[in-house]
């Protein structure tokens, strides 16, 4: 920290007196948008664990960088409300272990414990509140321990409560972690809708929009994931998340595929590279206008836009 700030004040020092501010950052609504993916947080730091110090940095760097979080649905819907000059980042978890959302009791009460990935998220939005609360959590209602809906039975449906009532997202991930390529139709259809039905005996009116591919890998017909009823529940999905796949196009973007939707690793190397990415690159970067009403894109890339853009939305061209 100190050999950091020594850092800064050299490179200020070397700077020209002005301008005194860095310039915002010019809109585009085109760019590239961190769909990032993470697993365990927990000790140690491996491949699938992200520990709970890194996780928090994670988002310090982020946010030091002018990223914003934003709700994968509202992603989806091209509903982009963050504040002109920021870059919206969405978050999703896999397999509900334990670390990312536990409960301590304390005093006769329970406490989200600080240092799961909900408490530690929790705090961070407590401190700068204009960085958002948004996270999608890609559930597995019937694996076995310890990854069965993060592994405190009696908790369980507090839990999934307590995630919708503070504006995150659950999504499906099937039953318990299927290999979907590997089944008939039959299995895929019961381990779709098994999974929301057992979500939703504790959420009951919350509405799955997205599901999460197991190993990354699709059922031989893409139709079994999206729609239909099975055993009398109905599942719809708006969106299909893949498990690698680099930074995804932005919903306006004609390339965008809401079925193929890639996501980023989120373990050092990947998460790194991909900042210095967007750090050497500024124009592959989505920064967003300040205005959920429009899209604003540069003039020569309009080519990249989407045909049909969601509802009520006006391109603004610079
Ligand atoms: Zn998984």
């Amino acid at each position: 920290m100190k050999l950091f700030g020594a850092a800064a004040v050299l490179l200020l020092a070397l700077l020209p007196p002005s301008p005194a501010r860095a310039e915002p950052r010019a809109a585009n609504e085109l760019g590239r948008v961190m769909i990032l993916e993470y697993h365990k947080i927990d000790y140690p730091e491996s491949r699938w664990t992200r520990t709970p110090e890194n996780f928090r940095r994670d988002l310090e760097t982020l946010y030091a960088r002018g990223y914003r979080l934003l709700a994968l649905n509202d992603l989806l819907d091209g509903r982009i409300a963050l504040p002109a000059g920021t870059t919206p980042v969405v978050l999703t978890f896999d397999d509900s272990s334990p670390g990312q959302f536990r409960y301590l009791e304390r005093s006769g009460g329970l406490e989200v414990d600080p240092k799961s990935a909900v408490g530690i998220l929790e705090a961070f939005t407590r401190e700068r509140p204009d960085f958002g609360r948004a996270a999608t959590f890609y559930v597995l209602p019937g694996a076995s321990r310890p990854n069965r809906l993060f592994d405190q039975p009696l908790l369980e449906g507090r839990k999934l409560q307590y995630l919708v009532s503070r504006g995150y997202e659950i999504g499906n991930h099937t039953l318990w972690h299927a290999n979907l390529g590997k089944y008939d139709e039959a299995t895929v259809r019961s381990q779709i809708s098994q999974a929301q039905e057992w979500i939703q005996r504790h959420v009951p009116d919350y509405r799955i929009r997205t599901l999460a591919l197991p190993h990354g890998v699709y059922p031989r017909d893409l139709g079994w994931i999206l729609r239909g009823t099975y055993k009398g529940t109905t599942y719809r999905h708006d969106a299909i998340l893949m498990v690698a796949g680099g930074a995804a196009p932005s919903p306006f973007g004609r390339t965008f595929d809401a079925l193929r939707l890639p996501r980023i690793q989120a373990v050092e190397r990947d998460l790194a590279s991909w900042l210095d990415h967007f750090q050497r690159n500024p124009q592959d970067r989505f920064v967003s206008d300040g205005d959920p009403a429009t899209v604003n894109i540069p003039a020569a890339r309009r080519d990249a836009l989407r045909r049909e853009l969601p509802r009520g939305l006006r391109v603004v061209e610079r």
